[in-house]
């Protein structure tokens, strides 16, 4: 029998985002919980995110008078995700109870004191689909005042949101309407607003962040207010078993071996394994770990070890896709900037290698890079080029410069940004064929004449609209690519993380390849196969289920009979048992 150094009546590896929402439940129930992080920050990938999630039929719709109801968003997942096959996360019992948990999930959060709302127009990223939503599903947490923290606060990982947007603390929303600054005097008065908050925030003590760290930092907030155990710098790794029970784990404290026992189980949320070219190689072969954003605690060892205690895994070769645009530093930078949106504005396509373009630019990034990746095994496409003109570039962002801003001389110096006056002369820039590249945009000016994609039909969708131009007319993505210079970058499939990991039946229960349940066992977000099998609905298909089986997983262990560590259990008698 193990010899613990320590019981708890919960234990979770990892502080991504199901954790702190799972500890809030055990808490609830007057059960002690520790949380045991890895790296020195708390918050994981879903603290550096953008922290929406994807919660249907949720209330702040409700408030909104945005219509919708379990049926409508179970004939969404149905028919976005039904077809799948392979997709052991995601079967109809288990997209049924998301969509039934998650407004359950919302109430408890509000409970707790966590305040979210809802993005206002944030459509559904198949929203052609029966029940999809062209206004969106999407749930995100109000700004927070990091300070509130104290100390903790240096220990909270950051968001993605970085200068020059973080001088002016916006919201999610509020940072995507910027770069239009120059041309929309909404966007001048939101400009000035954002600076009258900040000097109120200065004035006051405040510091707003937004996003996932405003979502984390709120969780940490009710963490530890409610009195969980929050340890950094504690890598498990290992899961202690007994008999086939999963009861307890082993990490290390002041260097030393250290077991945790854990009276009602132990829950998984340690993130996939984006960073770990051994795993890419062998689950998503031709992916890099240069081209990931996800937090560097995503190395997928735990996902390992609960293979090697049995556990089945399943979508292995699924990513969450986010289109990037490297220029010289971008690759082992923790900044890489997106692509997404570029090709989707008006004035952009985006080409294979040889100059044709292969998809509709308008899609979820994550249908995008896979448009990527199977279009390279028939002609070279990674990295493909967006082909601009002058206008796109003086109204929209590239590679997180400002629009219309001069671009640093070391971009044209390495290769990077190609220039030219005209098509063919940029053609030849990037070694594409120029009559090839020339009948391309040609076609492409004709659909925009007409205001309609023939080929892709990009535009057709709310979701293309909303990653285009408001402002542009009549299309907000469909613009004319006419005026020199032309311009063209290296567009990479990269991403925002894994997507596969351990199958988990409706409890969040980690089952083995027959089927059955591992005892004691939980797990949550990325270390498991989504719930939405291979397919992402919407703004925050991964936050969202990792907060949801999180909770799921607390509300079954708390209900259940303890899985067998008994008070009985030898703990060492200089350990403090909590
Ligand atoms: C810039 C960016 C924006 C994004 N925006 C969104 C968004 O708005 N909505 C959305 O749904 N998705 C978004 N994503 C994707 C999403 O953030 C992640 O897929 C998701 O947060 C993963 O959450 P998780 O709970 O599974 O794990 P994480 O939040 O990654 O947490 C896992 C934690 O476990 C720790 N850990 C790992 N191994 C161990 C171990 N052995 N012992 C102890 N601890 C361990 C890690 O260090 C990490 O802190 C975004 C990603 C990025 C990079």
């Amino acid at each position: 029998m193990t010899v613990f150094d320590e019981m708890h009546d919960f234990v979770v590896v990892g502080s991504g985002g199901g954790s702190m929402c799972a500890g809030l439940v055990v808490r609830s129930e007057g059960k002690s919980v520790v949380i045991l992080e890895k790296t020195e920050l708390v918050g994981g990938t879903t603290s550096r995110s953008g922290g929406v999630m994807w919660l249907p039929n949720n209330p702040y719709m409700k408030r909104d008078g945005v219509d919708d109801s379990l049926d409508q968003a179970s004939a969404y997942l149905e028919a976005l995700c039904g077809e799948d096959r392979d997709t052991p996360g995601s079967t109809p019992a288990r997209r049924r109870r998301y969509l039934s948990v998650a407004p359950r999930m919302l109430a408890f959060l509000g409970t707790q004191g966590i305040k979210l709302t809802r993005a206002k127009y944030w459509p559904d990223y198949h929203d052609e689909l029966p029940g999809g939503s062209g206004q969106g599903r999407t749930v995100v947490a109000e700004l927070f005042n990091v300070n509130e923290l104290g100390d903790w606060k240096h220990k909270l990982r950051p968001t993605f949101i970085r200068a020059p947007y973080a001088l002016l603390q916006p919201t999610l929303e509020e940072m995507m309407e910027l770069p239009a600054y120059k041309r929309s005097w909404r966007v001048k008065l939101l400009i000035v607003r954002l600076v009258l908050r900040g000097l109120r925030a200065k004035l006051g003590g405040r510091q707003w962040v937004a996003g996932g760290a405003a979502l984390q930092g709120r969780m940490l907030q009710a963490a530890l207010r409610s009195g969980i155990d929050i340890r950094t710098d504690a890598p498990v790794s290992e899961l202690i078993l007994e008999a086939g029970v999963v009861k307890g784990v082993l990490t290390t404290r002041n260097g030393q071996p250290w077991r945790l026992g854990a009276r009602l189980g132990v829950l998984v949320n340690a993130g996939g394994f984006a960073r770990n070219q051994a795993m890419r190689d062998r689950y998503t072969p031709g992916t890099s770990v240069k081209w990931t954003m996800a937090a560097p605690g995503d190395t997928g060892e735990m996902i390992e070890e609960m293979m090697r205690i049995g556990a089945a895994v399943a979508q292995m070769d699924e990513r969450v896709g986010n289109q990037q645009t490297h220029p010289p530093g971008a690759e082992n930078s923790e900044a890489k900037p997106t692509a997404q949106g570029m090709t989707a504005s008006p004035h952009a396509i985006l080409v294979d290698q040889s100059g044709l373009r292969y998809m509709n630019e308008g899609g979820s990034y994550m249908a995008y890079c896979k448009a990527m990746l199977e279009r390279n095994k028939t002609v070279p496409a990674v990295p493909s080029w967006a082909v601009l003109d002058s206008q796109y570039l003086e109204k929209y962002m590239l590679a997180g410069t400002m629009p219309g801003t001069q671009k640093p001389q070391g971009w044209y110096d390495s290769g990077y940004l190609k220039k030219a006056d005209s098509i063919e002369a940029l053609a030849q820039q990037i070694s594409v064929d120029a009559a090839t590249l020339k009948a391309t945009v040609e076609r492409f000016n004709g659909f925009v004449a007409q205001n309609r994609d023939e080929d892709f039909h990009r535009g057709e969708r709310a979701y293309d609209n909303w990653l285009g131009d408001d402002l542009n007319r009549p299309s907000a993505t469909l613009g004319a690519i006419e005026r020199a210079p032309f311009y063209a970058v290296p567009v990479i499939p990269g991403d925002v993380g894994t997507y596969g990991g351990v199958v988990t039946d409706e409890e969040a229960r980690v089952l083995r390849e027959d089927g059955s349940v591992i005892p004691g066992l939980y797990a949550t977000g990325v270390s498991t196969a989504s719930v939405m099998g291979r397919k992402y609905p919407g703004a925050g298909s991964s936050v969202g289920p990792s907060f949801l089986w999180g909770y799921v997983a607390a509300r079954h262990a708390t209900s259940s009979d303890s899985h067998g560590v008994s008070a009985s259990v030898p703990v060492r008698a200089s350990s403090s048992v909590v």
